[in-house]
């Protein structure tokens, strides 16, 4: 593996941080404070190409390897959690890489070159009122008839939920066959029986978008299914596993502004006649943030390198987004200590910086369930028997 960047991933990442210095930082917290999305952040970033920028160039995308990707999920979260959640993770990672897996030609070029253009903004649809972590258990129905399947039932927490123009959502076709039983939906926003709800009152990522999706005898047309019926669980499995680097890069890229606002603040603030980053207890919270922030870093890239290279990253995906989210939360919990009571006021980022990262947290699998999966893994014992 090499650790050098290349010029692309540079000059990527640097495009990236000039565009979250420009259009995402100077909004973010007043975003964060009024709840606001911004559309037209996503259609700005769509213009630059990175709404799919993985993508193969056949469909609209910029062709660039997972690494590269990574980068700039890296940078935009740095800027705001949630635009990344928004535009990012969830359109590009959960929406878009599943149905260039698993979609047959037809949906591919029906949907993705939209989806990479901006026209069209693509949600997730797994975690449901009743079941989160135990996928396995979903109740959304899907019962087929004619050319067509009938959705019903509810989809919890899904991100861009409300403003996402379609929705790749995973239903049971045969309840008595658990994870077997499952497919895999794309459902038009504007489909008769599909409506979305709006969630209010999010700790943090609160300029995303989250909504319930509801479906009431909402018929789905047999030719939107992505993948086989019998193949919902590998595909919404594959979306998670994508969607766990993205997440994972974001967390750097938390704890990076973790970090830059700490430096800043302690280099400005003078206690005891001194600047408190002359403090050695100052230095040595600085030095821890910086040293997770590296290691989670360079793990994050080591498993992207795996799937630029095609090999199994399953393993990989769970550390890097376990140890990732956990050091995202640390260091935003030392750059608001390091703040003193300023940092726990949203004069300063710190405090929005910690919010979110409890979000990245939860989404895509907590801890616990990153911990499940690696030990599996290790252990060789299957998800489901
Ligand atoms: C901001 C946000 C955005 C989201 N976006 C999306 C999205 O776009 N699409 C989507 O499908 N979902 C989304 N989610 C849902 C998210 O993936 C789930 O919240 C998460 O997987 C946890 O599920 P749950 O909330 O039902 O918690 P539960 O599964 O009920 O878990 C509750 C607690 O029990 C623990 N637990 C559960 N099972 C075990 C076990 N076997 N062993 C040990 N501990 C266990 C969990 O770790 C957790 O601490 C989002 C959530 C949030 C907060």
């Amino acid at each position: 593996m090499d650790f050098d960047m290349s010029d692309e991933q540079i000059m990527f990442r640097n495009m990236a941080r000039e565009f979250a210095l420009r259009e995402i930082i100077p909004v973010a917290a007043e975003d964060d404070k009024n709840a606001h999305y911004r559309p037209e952040t996503v259609q700005k970033m769509a213009a630059l190409g990175l709404l799919g920028a993985p993508m193969p160039q056949e469909y609209g995308g910029l062709g660039v390897d997972y690494i590269t990707y990574l980068c700039v999920c890296e940078e935009i979260a740095r800027a705001s959690a949630g635009v990344f959640t928004t535009c990012l993770t969830v359109h590009t990672s959960l929406f878009q890489l599943p149905i260039l897996k698993f979609g047959n030609d037809e949906l591919k070029h029906r949907y993705l070159s939209r989806t990479t253009k901006g026209e069209l903004l693509g949600c997730f649809g797994m975690t449901e009122p009743n079941t989160g972590s135990d996928v396995a258990g979903i109740e959304l129905s899907a019962a087929s008839s004619g050319n067509n399947w009938i959705l019903n039932g509810t989809k919890m927490w899904i991100s861009s939920g409300g403003v996402a123009d379609l929705a790749l959502v995973i239903a049971q076709t045969d309840k008595s066959k658990r994870h077997r039983g499952m497919a895999a939906f794309l459902v038009e926003r504007g489909t008769p029986g599909f409506s979305s709800s709006d969630i209010h009152g999010k700790m943090g990522l609160r300029d995303s978008n989250t909504a319930e999706l509801i479906f009431e005898n909402c018929q789905v047309p047999a030719e939107n299914i992505v993948g086989e019926i019998g193949e919902g669980f590998k595909v919404g499995m594959y979306a998670l596993d994508c969607g766990r680097l993205s997440t994972a890069a974001a967390c750097v890229g938390v704890s990076q502004a973790s970090i830059d606002a700490a430096v800043q603040y302690a280099q400005e603030r003078i206690q005891f006649g001194k600047p408190i980053a002359s403090f050695q207890l100052i230095q040595e919270m600085i030095a821890d943030m910086v040293v997770e922030t590296e290691v989670a870093r360079n793990y994050v890239f080591r498993a992207a390198d795996l799937k630029n290279k095609g090999l199994p990253f399953v393993k990989e995906a769970s550390i890097a987004k376990y140890y990732a989210a956990e050091v995202a939360l640390r260091s935003a919990q030392k750059a608001i200590k390091i703040h003193g009571g300023y940092g726990y006021s949203n004069d300063y980022p710190v405090e929005r910086y910690y919010r979110d990262a409890m979000g990245l947290c939860l989404y895509e699998g907590t801890a616990e369930i990153q911990k499940l999966i690696i030990g599996r893994e290790i252990l060789g014992i299957p998800a489901f028997v």
